[in-house]
């Protein structure tokens, strides 16, 4: 398993400011809470999951199967 950035470099640009902007909560959700910091506990949830392969909910980070 492992984590990387979205190749789109303009994406990750995006979804920095949009962090930066939020204090580090996530840009694409409303409520500052706990589970809304990046990384945010759906995407912790989709690390934890043995089937999920794919993009944060942002986008930013791309979770693959394979090292
Ligand atoms: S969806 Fe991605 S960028 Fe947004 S908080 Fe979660 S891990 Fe961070």
């Amino acid at each position: 398993m492992k984590i990387t950035l979205n190749p789109d470099e303009e994406i990750v640009k995006l979804i920095r400011e949009g962090l930066e902007k939020k204090g580090g909560y996530c840009p694409c959700r409303r409520e500052i809470i706990p589970e809304n910091k990046c990384m945010c506990k759906e995407f912790r949830d989709q690390i934890a999951d043995p089937a999920y392969e794919g993009f944060c909910h942002c986008m930013l980070y791309y979770k693959s199967l394979e090292d």
